[in-house]
């Protein structure tokens, strides 16, 4: 067996153990720890453990977080935090195994700092999720600025933005960790990662589609509204453009941010 093979096989192994891991614990469904396995393998077989450090540190905050959100809330809605599905698990995973592979076949500074811009992104936009929704205050419309209810794509808060930061920070620390990227490489990622996590809540407002749930009557993401499990209607935006593309596309743009932010200074 070649060693990058053997690598491979380490990675889908410990993958698979924090994915199962994740799993039991009620934060993935079963499709969604066999994607995150998938991230976690190719992340570990292109970088080893400097690579998969950052990554974890992503899984396992994010997961808590979302965790100690539910916790706190009052009464009516305090539910377990809906378990993740494998497209939400791509929609964050699949740009950083995208550029772990692009490093593993030609390896260059450059897939570093996508890697961890387009990881920083997603903690970003995780933790100013999860935090925001815990903020006294209704969100603004990142667009127009204009209170939303809370829990509104697009919709930003004081605290949301803070909490984003942390996130983007926390990344870029693990990535400094590991050597995976250096000093002066942190610094922009951490912008890319505020950055990106701003192209979210932009994308959110602006293009990403809204339904309405007739018998909730609220505002709602999804085909099948998660509170009632009735199929919710067309309201405007992008048809099919949903939370996990905005989630995609961000991390694409955040990635992009950190090269140029890498290449200004
Ligand atoms: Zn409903």
């Amino acid at each position: 067996m070649s060693h990058m093979s053997s690598h491979l096989a380490v990675g889908l192994c410990l993958a698979a153990l924090v994915s199962i891991g994740a799993s039991a614990a009620g934060a993935l469904t079963v499709r969604a720890a066999l994607a995150s396995t998938a991230v976690g393998a190719v992340v570990f077989g292109a970088g080893g453990v400097a690579w998969s450090i950052p990554l974890l540190a992503f899984f396992v905050t994010s997961s808590l977080l979302s965790r100690l959100g539910r916790d706190s809330t009052p009464a009516p809605t305090n539910h377990d935090a809906p378990r993740r599905t494998a497209r939400q698990v791509l929609a964050n995973g699949f740009m950083p195994a995208l550029w772990a592979a692009c490093h593993f076949v030609l390896p260059a500074n450059a897939w570093s700092v996508l890697f961890a811009s387009a990881l920083a992104t997603a903690a970003a936009d995780t933790w100013a999720t999860e935090l925001g929704r815990q903020s006294s205050k209704s969100p603004r419309n990142a667009l127009t600025g204009q209170r939303v209810p809370t829990g509104t794509s697009g919709g930003v808060t004081l605290p949301g933005l803070a909490a984003s930061l942390g996130g983007s920070t926390t990344v870029a620390a693990a990535c400094l960790m590991g050597d995976v990227i250096g000093p002066a490489g942190a610094g922009a990622v951490v912008l890319a990662g505020f950055g990106g996590s701003l192209v979210d809540s932009l994308l959110g407002a602006a293009l990403q589609e809204r339904r309405w749930c007739s018998t909730c009557l609220e505002e709602a993401e999804d085909t099948i509204h998660a509170r009632c499990s009735i199929t919710t209607s067309y309201l405007s935006g992008v048809r099919g453009f949903d939370n996990d593309w905005v989630n995609l596309c961000a991390g694409a743009f955040g990635s992009l941010l950190g090269l140029a932010f890498t290449h200004l200074r």
